[in-house]
């Protein structure tokens, strides 16, 4: 059982090096991918040969569900163990219910997001962050980050051609890990696999200007997602110490240049902290910051876990602050707090059980 290979890793070209010829690559990528195969043996339309030896090389169950939990509003947050024994969050959010007509014939499939993490812990020490906390132990691979799509789609039986969002928000900086993100991106798109347009993958990001430039650069067609928080660098520093590499001025000049279909734009997440950085001042200074960028601000509600340094913010001043950026012309949603009752934001699943 030991040295096997994570065949989630791969893209198909990589594979046809391994498998030849590429149409049993494409057969491999369906049964895995599309047909949601359990292991190699099942896989009919391979050659019992080829079945024999993919299942002495290679596995794709790269996680273990350890715990799952659903919360009032459907969403639900997994915790997986990975091959080494360490720990990562996934979550599963409804968006939209399905419809059905008077007749009871379905108008509307439901809409799903799934949110996904991209490295254990994180190295950027964010101050209102649990994920921060243990620092970070390493990347995902590529196909460790595909590996929670896949398992969550196959848990809730969403068909493989139902179109679903992923958003890289989940444990981790993204951007800390491009290579490998920017491969998990490739392998989701692919057509005879999950086959997930980057138009519809989000990458969050704390603000690592020179990946911002590299992620541009490989022009991969996927949204990008600034996580900004404050408005001027002194209380950016104080909240998010990466500021200090990488202040506001330079995450904007890096964001205007970064690639984006003229239909979309950038988001840029706001995260409301009671009495820190809520104020109608801020959001006028945000309004500042944001001109002449094609950008959604999406205002997120601090939701906070055991010994957290700050409160959740009022519920009246976060209306306010929306209204503010509203009337002055800048797109703006109060992020639903989902799961607010699974302890729903990044990490916090992790740090509750700590059974092993
Ligand atoms: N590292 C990336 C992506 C993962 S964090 C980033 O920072 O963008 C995803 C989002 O969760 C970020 O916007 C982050 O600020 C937010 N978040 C972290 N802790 C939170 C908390 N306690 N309550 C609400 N949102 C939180
Ligand atoms: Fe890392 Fe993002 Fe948490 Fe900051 S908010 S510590 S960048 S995961």
């Amino acid at each position: 059982m030991q040295n096997l290979i994570n065949i989630l890793d791969f893209l198909p070209e990589e594979l046809e090096d391994k498998i030849q010829p590429m149409f049993r690559v494409k057969q491999i990528y369906q049964w895995i991918y599309q047909k949601y195969a359990d292991n190699f043996l099942e896989m009919s339309s391979l050659p019992k040969n080829l079945r024999e030896e993919l299942n002495k090389s290679y596995y794709f169950d790269a996680l273990k569900c350890i715990f799952k939990e659903k919360s009032k509003d459907g969403s639900i947050k997994y915790l997986f163990e990975l091959k080494d024994g360490l720990r990562i969050e996934s979550v599963l959010l409804p968006m939209k219910k399905e419809k059905f007509d008077e007749k009871g014939k379905r108008i509307a499939h439901a809409k799903f997001t799934i949110c996904v993490s991209s490295q254990v812990g994180c190295k950027s020490g964010c101050s209102f962050c649990l994920t921060a906390k243990g620092g970070l132990k390493r990347n995902l691979s590529a196909g460790e980050i595909v590996a929670q799509i896949l398992y969550i789609k196959k848990d809730n039986q969403i068909p493989y051609e139902r179109r679903i969002n992923i958003v890289y928000m989940g444990m981790g900086e993204p951007l800390d890990n491009l290579k490998n993100v920017a491969k998990a991106v490739k392998i989701l798109s692919c057509n005879d696999g999950l086959a997930i347009s980057p138009r519809r993958q989000t990458i969050s990001t704390s603000g690592l200007a020179k990946q911002i430039k590299e992620l541009g650069e490989m022009n991969l067609g996927v949204l990008l997602a600034i996580s900004l928080h404050a408005v001027n660098d002194e209380l950016r520093t104080e909240l998010m110490p990466i500021n200090k590499a990488y202040n506001i001025a330079t995450i904007m000049e890096a964001v205007r240049k970064f690639p984006i279909d003229q239909r979309k734009r950038v988001m840029f997440e706001y995260l409301l902290i009671d009495g820190i950085n809520d104020k109608i001042e801020h959001a006028k200074e945000l309004v500042k910051l944001l001109n002449g960028i094609k950008a959604k601000v999406n205002l997120i509600l601090f939701n906070p876990h055991e010994g957290s340094l700050y409160q959740r913010p009022k519920l009246e001043n976060a209306i306010k602050f929306q209204d503010l950026l509203s009337q002055k012309g800048v797109t703006c949603t109060i992020r639903e707090s989902k799961g607010l009752d699974i302890s729903a934001a990044c990490g916090q699943l992790k740090e509750r059980i700590k059974t092993s």
